[in-house]
């Protein structure tokens, strides 16, 4: 077994822990590996291994990446804070946009095209530059969705914050999926989870995870 091998491994025994202990089916969570720096070479090792779902969150990076890979079948999940103006051509390789956090956004993301999978983002923290929307904008930000051809509202994505226990965060972020709910009752995924909380994402009701470090190592340059 590769290194890569083993973590993924490792990764996968902890999402079906989790599941178990969370009175879940393991096969309801669909974890992303998120490869942002990383090389081409590793996302064609971790296609190789069975993975499917990939996350990137920079737009040239992610199309480059997706361009240079058309050749595998994966699903590219754009999880990055994303810039109006790049918003179509994220929609030409992305079978999901997590980072949905604000109106003029969804404006520039219609289409009438087929549409494409979205959730919208939540801000946990006071900080409007970590991204997301804040909680009392959710409703508004919702309806917007709906009402907008080309997309598809899958739910809610969020962050946890640094610096506080993930749980009741994630917690908070599943009291506002029932709020979406019912508005729009497909809405029911959660993306949540990272290298370090998906455990307790799981045991609140994370469908999506967004793996990376825990996964492909260390990423090779900071930025
Ligand atoms: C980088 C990133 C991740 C993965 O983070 P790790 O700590 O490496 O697991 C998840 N979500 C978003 C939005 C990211 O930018």
């Amino acid at each position: 077994m590769s290194e890569l091998d083993e973590r993924l491994a490792a990764v996968r025994a902890g999402v079906a822990d989790a599941a178990h202990t969370a009175g879940r089916d393991p096969a309801e969570v669909t974890t992303i590996v998120v490869t942002k720096f990383q090389p081409i070479s590793l996302i064609r090792e971790l296609a190789a291994l069975g993975v499917r779902d990939i996350g990137e969150n920079r737009h040239q990076e992610a199309q480059a990446k997706a361009a240079e890979l058309a050749d595998l079948d994966l699903r590219w999940h754009f999880v990055g804070q994303l810039q109006s103006k790049k918003a179509r051509q994220v929609r030409a390789y992305a079978a999901a946009i997590h980072s949905v956090d604000r109106e003029s956004l969804v404006d520039a993301l219609r289409s009438d095209e087929a549409s494409v999978d979205c959730f919208v983002q939540v801000n946990l923290t006071d900080d409007p530059g970590r991204g997301g929307a804040a909680p009392d904008e959710l409703e508004a930000l919702v309806e917007k969705v709906l009402g907008t051809p080309g997309l598809s509202l899958l739910g809610l994505m969020a962050v946890a914050p640094l610096g506080e226990p993930a749980r009741p965060a994630f917690a908070r972020v599943r009291e506002m999926s029932d709020r979406v709910r019912a508005l729009a009752p497909a809405a029911r995924f959660l993306s949540m989870g990272m290298s370090h909380d998906y455990r307790e994402a799981i045991l609140e009701g994370a469908t999506h995870l967004r793996i990376g470090t825990a996964i492909t190592g260390n990423r090779p340059t900071a930025g």
